[in-house]
């Protein structure tokens, strides 16, 4: 029998209430109770700065290295990211350190390529409605995460995870990375309420960005800790060695200097909360200390 089509839109599939998913992606898990930390730059630029990035975001306690292969840029002039040479330099850093790789997928052609090398799956605000595109992101079999767009609503947001639920992968991210608003001293405004309505609404994990929501990496902690606070279960923020020479998102980047005291600060309240810290089970082996 076809199923008639209808034009009711109901998200359901993202709302089961006596559960709450716990995702997990090379040892590390986000949700129910567990806290994921996932850092690193906004593009992958090259191999040995991402390394340093990755070696220095791992020492200090994140739980997965996100960075950009595929750059959805707001202007097709600007840098567009390394592509599949990026994916290469991501499953090396992955190797040195342990660290499970978070990438965007931008295009259904690149599905394969980008399934094969990501632990997580990343689908960006400006994708979040292609519904093409996340069909094909869930059928990778990784765990998917889906940033907002700044222009949807929670009820558009949660369609758009139904997507990745109706084709059979229950394993998604929620990422909050701001709105537009009218207000200009930040690049979007972080919609802080959005944490506890998704999870009064759905029993998939919460996760905030900090970094596209400010801008400006000042803002980065206290909106971090915010997010917190208001019961998320991990932050992504982006990082870099030099961010005045970043090819894309230096302002908003915290600098690896600034990184560990942004991790303990994190940390420490995450754990007054009562969240479980997660990291990978590969963890780098540190050097001994002296
Ligand atoms: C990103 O996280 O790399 C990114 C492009 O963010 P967003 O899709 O939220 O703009
Ligand atoms: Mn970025």
């Amino acid at each position: 029998m076809v199923d008639r089509p209808t034009d009711q839109s109901s998200s359901t599939a993202t709302h089961r209430p006596s559960e709450r998913r716990a995702v997990s992606f090379g040892g590390t898990v986000v949700g129910a109770g567990s806290f994921a930390l996932i850092a690193g730059p906004c593009a992958v630029e090259n191999p040995d700065l991402l390394l340093r990035i990755a070696t220095a975001v791992a020492d200090a306690g994140a739980g997965a290295l996100r960075g950009g292969a595929f750059k959805p840029r707001t202007s097709p002039f600007a840098f567009q990211g390394l592509g599949a040479e990026a994916l290469d330099m991501l499953a090396a850093a992955r190797r040195e350190t342990g660290l499970p790789v978070v990438t965007e997928l931008l295009d259904v052609r690149d599905a394969e390529r980008v399934g094969a090398t990501a632990d997580v799956v990343q689908i960006g605000a400006r994708s979040m409605q292609s519904a093409h595109l996340l069909r094909e992101a869930a059928l990778l079999g990784k765990p998917v995460l889906l940033k907002r767009n700044p222009g949807a609503t929670i009820d558009e947001f949660l369609a758009a995870a139904d997507y990745i639920l109706s084709e059979g992968n229950d394993d998604v991210i929620l990422c909050e990375r701001g709105i537009r608003t009218f207000e200009q001293s930040t690049r979007y405004t972080l919609d802080v309420a959005a944490v506890p309505v998704l999870r009064q609404r759905t029993h998939l994990p919460v996760i905030v960005d900090p970094s596209h929501a400010a801008g400006r990496s000042d803002l980065v902690l206290p909106l971090a800790r915010a997010a917190v606070a208001a019961g998320a279960d991990g932050i992504m923020v982006e990082v870099h060695e030099q961010p005045e020479q970043a090819l894309s998102d230096g302002a908003q980047s915290l600098t690896l200097a600034e990184f560990p005291q942004f991790v303990s600060s994190l940390r420490e309240l995450a754990e007054a909360c009562g969240l479980t810290w997660s990291l990978p089970s590969q963890q780098r082996s540190l050097a001994p200390s002296a």
